[in-house]
Formats: structure tokens, C-alpha cells, sequence
């Protein structure tokens, strides 16, 4: 059985005392370890947020990292001063980044690596345009970012891993994938990780789904049987939506 994971993404939202107050109040919420639960707030938060969850089922996240330890990488963090700030889970290739900052496969498969072998967890995002799926390329375009973004990870990297399917035409759309799309999907993805990795790895992944989650819409979703979970944009911003979708979880 694999733990279901619903990570909030809260983006280039939040100021410091809505950050600090949602975090209260996620913390507060999840009373239980029936689900794995994380916030991702904005770098400049994750001190405050990790201080806010202290103690709860709650972990942190960033939404990004650089793949060097350190260095004359300006505007950059590296994977251990996130965990210096309390962080146990990082986001790495949210579309966001890839298609809005051009962020290249080879860059993300450099990041990758880096994060887990300094111990974070990496939620690692794929997932289609709009135009790929009329096209009928979905498979090969996350055949495609697979393998490039896990390419070569050691073992211990592997087990470090989540992978988020997050159709770009999904993300702060409203349009949500139907939950026999989504399973599809992620059966698709489970059956190339385990070319790469082996069945045992694959039966181990936890693959989370993305896009327009909402209380509403979780629970179908979320009962499929390859996914083991959701990241959260619009609906993590709120205390009782996320709450609503980590309830829809158990
Ligand atoms: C996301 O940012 O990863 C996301 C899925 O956003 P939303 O839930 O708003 O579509």
C-alpha cells in the first residue's frame, strides 16, 4: 500500500503573516499520519512556515532548487539550505518552470540528482501541453521528460522520489483531468519507471496527480488506483480546501 501525499503549492503567493497563518491552521488541521501532508510556501517563508508546523504531521517543501551545493549562482538556493530551513520535500520541473522559465530536461535531471543526494524528497512534475494531447503525444512527451529528468539516479535517488503528473492544460485552469485520464496516465508512467528501475521500484512510487484539485473533485480522483496522491495550487491557499482535499484522501 502506498501512502497518499497531498502537497500544497502555494506559488509566488502568501505574505509573511498569511503564510504564517496558513500554516497554523493546515497544522492544526491534520490531526493524524493517515496521509502524508506538506506546504510548499515561497522561499522567503520557509523558515517561518517550518517553525509554524513544528511538531505537527505537517513537513515543508520548496517549490525549487539549484543543483550546486553553493557558489556564485545569484538569486539561486542550493538543496541543503533547504534542508537547513527545515525542509524535507522539494518540487522540482513544475511547468510553471519548465514552459514559463524554460528550464531544460538535462537542468532538472541535474537538480534532481543534487536534491536527493543531499536528502530532500523531490516532487519531480511532468506532464503534457494542451496541444500534445490533441495530438495524440502524451506518452511520448512523458516518455521524454522521464527519461531525461530521471536518467542515471542511484537507487537511494530513486526511493527519494515522487513523481507529480500535472497536465500543463490542468494547472490553474479549472479543467481537471477526468479520473480515467488521470489513471491512465499514471499507469503509463509506472510502467516506464519500471523499465528504467525495475517493479519493485515502480510498485514503491508514489505518483501524485495535478491540476484544478478541489474538495470537490479530490475523492474520484484520488481513488484511482495509481494515484497515490495530489499537488495542490489554487486550493492550498486556503486552510479548509486543503484541508477538504487531505480529508478525501484517507
Ligand atoms: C500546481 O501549481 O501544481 C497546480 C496543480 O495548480 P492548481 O491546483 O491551481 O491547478
Amino acid at each position: 500500500m502506498r501512502k497518499k501525499l497531498i502537497a500544497g503549492n502555494w506559488k509566488m503567493y502568501t505574505t509573511a503573516a498569511t503564510a504564517k497563518a496558513l500554516a497554523e491552521a493546515v497544522a492544526r488541521g491534520v490531526t493524524d499520519n493517515a496521509v502524508t501532508v506538506a506546504v510548499c510556501p515561497p522561499f522567503p517563508w520557509l523558515g517561518l512556515v517550518a517553525d509554524a508546523v513544528k511538531g505537527s504531521q505537517v513537513a515543508v517543501g520548496a517549490q525549487n532548487c539549484h543543483y550546486a551545493a553553493e557558489g556564485a549562482y545569484t538569486g539561486e538556493v542550493s538543496p541543503q539550505m533547504l534542508l537547513d530551513a527545515g525542509c524535507k520535500y522539494v518540487i522540482v520541473g513544475h511547468s510553471e518552470r519548465r514552459h514559463g522559465l524554460g528550464e531544460p530536461d538535462r537542468f532538472l535531471n541535474r537538480k534532481v540528482k543534487a536534491a536527493a543526494a543531499a536528502g530532500l524528497k523531490v516532487i519531480f512534475c511532468v506532464g503534457e501541453l494542451l496541444a500534445e494531447r490533441e495530438a495524440g503525444e502524451t506518452e511520448e512527451v512523458l516518455w521524454f521528460q522521464l527519461a531525461a529528468g530521471l536518467n542515471g539516479l542511484s537507487p537511494e535517488a530513486v526511493s527519494k522520489l515522487v513523481i507529480a503528473y500535472e497536465p500543463v492544460w490542468a494547472i490553474g485552469t479549472g479543467k481537471v483531468a477526468t479520473p480515467a485520464q488521470a489513471q491512465a496516465v499514471h499507469a503509463f508512467i509506472r510502467k516506464q519507471f519500471a523499465v528504467h528501475y525495475g517493479e519493485a521500484a515502480a510498485q514503491a512510487l508514489p505518483i501524485a496527480y495535478g491540476g484544478s484539485v478541489k474538495p470537490d473533485n479530490a475523492a474520484e480522483i484520488l481513488r484511482q488506483p495509481d494515484v497515490d496522491g495530489a499537488l495542490v495550487g489554487g486550493a492550498s491557499l486556503k486552510a479548509d480546501s486543503f484541508l477538504g482535499i487531505v480529508r478525501a484522501a484517507v
